[in-house]
């Protein structure tokens, strides 16, 4: 089973669920940080990172001898990552999405493809987690390929828990889509309902099965429980302001470490998705 854990903006406590969740259940569960530009969870469950593996994309470059400049390649290409320019013809790298279609219009078989730095994928253990993560480069826009490059550690046959980017474009879509199940975390606030709307829409426009949970659940007010109700969104766990909880995220410990009677809600978050999930049916098979 696959659990994508998202929300539609950035610290709502997304992280902290997707790693006292992993940790709860431990035994060998995998935990997936694919919010490749702002990886945290390593801060939370501290493994022994492996040595970092290079991931690239495939982009073109032309053989100025072989190339006629008949233009057909950048005819090809939306995305305007490779244009004729006079007496020669510019890839531009960071525009391109690596489709190939350059390369197979090519009449005389100018173009060949190198492969572009895009970031580097680490692994680890902690806690009976098996942890993978993926870093992208600095100023590197190009998230996507690094996502699916991380999600393609996915152990068949386990449970693996992904810890999707904030947002709803598309690094989100890529870390959630042919996931079993999709776990919102939210806050009841009117920015939170505002960013749990979109993140709902693209949920529902994959056709996944998803959750709520509400964190900070007794501040703000009460419209995201409206919301949910009108929608028939279950909420799946309240989490209160809690100062201890903060105070154990501002030293990066997990809640269920520091305060564990934590563990056994996170364990029934768990078994309230796999209820659902087993009555809608795996969508990652
Ligand atoms: S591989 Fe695709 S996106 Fe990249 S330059 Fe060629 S046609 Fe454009
Ligand atoms: S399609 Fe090939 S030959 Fe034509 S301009 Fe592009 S690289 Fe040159």
């Amino acid at each position: 089973m696959i659990i994508s854990i998202a929300s539609g903006k950035g610290g709502t406590g997304k992280t902290t669920v997707a790693t006292n969740l992993a940790v709860a259940l431990g035994n060998g569960v995998q935990l997936l940080d694919c919010d490749v530009e702002e990886p945290n969870a390593h801060l939370f469950l501290r493994p022994t990172l492996s040595p970092a593996e290079i991931v690239t994309m495939p982009v073109p470059v032309v053989d100025e001898d072989k190339c006629t400049l008949c233009g057909q390649c950048g005819e090809i290409c939306v995305f305007k990552a490779i244009v004729v320019l006079g007496e020669t013809v510019l890839p531009f790298h960071e525009l391109c999405h690596s489709c190939g279609g350059c390369m197979a219009v090519c009449p005389v078989d100018a173009i060949t493809e190198v492969g572009r730095e895009l970031g580097v994928i680490e692994s680890g253990h902690s806690n009976g987690v098996e942890f993978v993560h993926g870093r992208l480069h600095i100023g590197e826009a190009m998230s996507p390929p690094l996502i699916k490059a991380v999600r393609a550690r996915t152990r068949p046959g386990g449970l693996t828990i992904i810890d999707a980017p904030p947002g709803t474009s598309c690094p989100v879509i890529a870390a959630m889509k042919a996931t079993d199940f999709v776990l919102l975390v939210t806050e009841p606030t009117p920015f939170g309902l505002h960013d749990l709307k979109l993140a709902v829409g693209a949920v529902r426009a994959l056709g996944l099965p998803c959750g709520l949970v509400i964190n900070r659940a007794d501040m703000g007010d009460d419209r995201v429980r409206a919301y949910a109700r009108e929608e028939g969104l279950p909420i799946l766990m309240e989490i209160p302001f809690d100062r201890r909880i903060a105070e154990a995220y501002s030293r990066g410990e997990l809640v269920v470490t520091a305060l564990p009677e934590w563990k056994p809600k996170f364990v029934q978050l768990f078994e309230a998705i796999a209820a659902i999930v087993k009555h809608t049916g795996a969508k990652s098979e």
